[in-house]
């Protein structure tokens, strides 16, 4: 029987990178003591504040909420649960009931903004009416309108679920692409006077390690996958990550601290390139920024 490194009972998870076993019982206090420690770290948090969380019923997003409303009371935070719903037939309802049990449980107030509402048409709606890739719509608006949404609910910060994983995959992309503008925003967000400050409180925490606290604390999360997904370049790079990683164990890690020495170079391009959106006054390269340019171009084509 293989044990675990702190107990001696069986273990259920096996950490490559560090060799650390940990039956249920520690991995769950490891899970949240890290978490709190990244939080404790990054500087997240502060007393008293109103916190949005983006909440899409996934299981990074549930936990987040859990491990948050976990230390809402010590810490006199206020939180709002933001759901966007995009307009995606047949994946988003099941998922925002889901969340909206969950939130109940938790007594956590829930907020649904919708793509419809805001922008004049569904996700669904938008791929029909262009040739452009689903995701580029999704993420330059979830972006836009979770802002929004933090701003209108009078929170100090917007916290999401992103995990190791998805800050890995986000900072590889984004280095094929040679896209800069994106490899900032990427960074601890100190927020500007549009922009409600964001904060990641799973950024370290692997998306296995995500799915086995979600599991073991009876979190009803959803692995169902967005229809969308399969047409993403973010598959193919998650794909070739994770062969990197069987091979070499920590190189997510690599990934990120490697990242994070090149911030603070980055955000002097920030500074000279990024002006404010003459439309909406968002920081933005050109002279207006992505989201109004696909607003525009979504109402040529329809
Ligand atoms: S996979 Fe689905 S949810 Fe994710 S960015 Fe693309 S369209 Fe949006
Ligand atoms: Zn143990
Ligand atoms: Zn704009």
């Amino acid at each position: 029987m293989v044990s675990c490194s702190i107990c001696g009972k069986r273990a259920c998870y096996h950490r490559r990178y560090s060799g650390q076993r940990f039956c249920a019982e520690h991995f769950v206090e490891y899970f949240e003591g890290k978490v709190k420690k990244t939080m404790l770290r990054y500087r997240m948090l502060a007393r008293g504040e109103r916190i949005g969380v983006a909440v899409s019923g996934g299981k990074d997003s549930l936990t987040l909420l859990r491990i948050l409303s976990k230390l809402a009371e010590k810490l006199n935070l206020e939180l709002r649960a933001i759901l966007i719903d995009e307009g995606i037939a047949n994946y988003r309802k099941e998922t925002v009931e889901r969340a909206r049990r969950f939130c109940r449980e938790l007594g956590i107030p829930l907020e649904v903004f919708s793509f419809k509402e805001h922008f004049a048409y569904t996700l669904d709606e938008m791929v029909k009416l262009s040739r452009r890739n689903a995701c580029t719509f999704c993420g330059v608006f979830r972006r836009k309108l979770l802002n929004d949404a933090a701003r209108e609910l009078g929170c100090e910060k917007l916290a999401t679920g992103h995990n190791l994983d998805d800050e890995v995959q986000a900072i590889v992309m984004n280095y094929l692409r040679g896209d800069l503008e994106r490899l900032v925003r990427l960074g601890i967000d100190a927020g500007s006077e549009q922009l409600v400050p964001r904060i990641k409180p799973l950024m370290e925490m692997p998306e296995k390690e995500v799915a086995l606290y979600a599991l073991l604390s009876g979190i009803p999360a959803s692995f169902d996958e967005c229809p969308y997904a399969e047409q993403s370049f973010r598959t193919e790079v998650r794909e070739m990550i994770n062969r990197l990683e069987e091979n070499n164990p920590g190189i997510k890690f690599s990934i990120l601290r490697g990242y994070q020495k090149l911030l603070p170079y980055l955000k002097t391009y920030q500074a000279k390139a990024l002006r404010n959106c003459k439309t909406c006054g968002e920081p933005s390269s050109g002279e207006r920024c992505r989201a109004c340019l696909l607003l525009e171009e979504l109402s040529r084509a329809a």
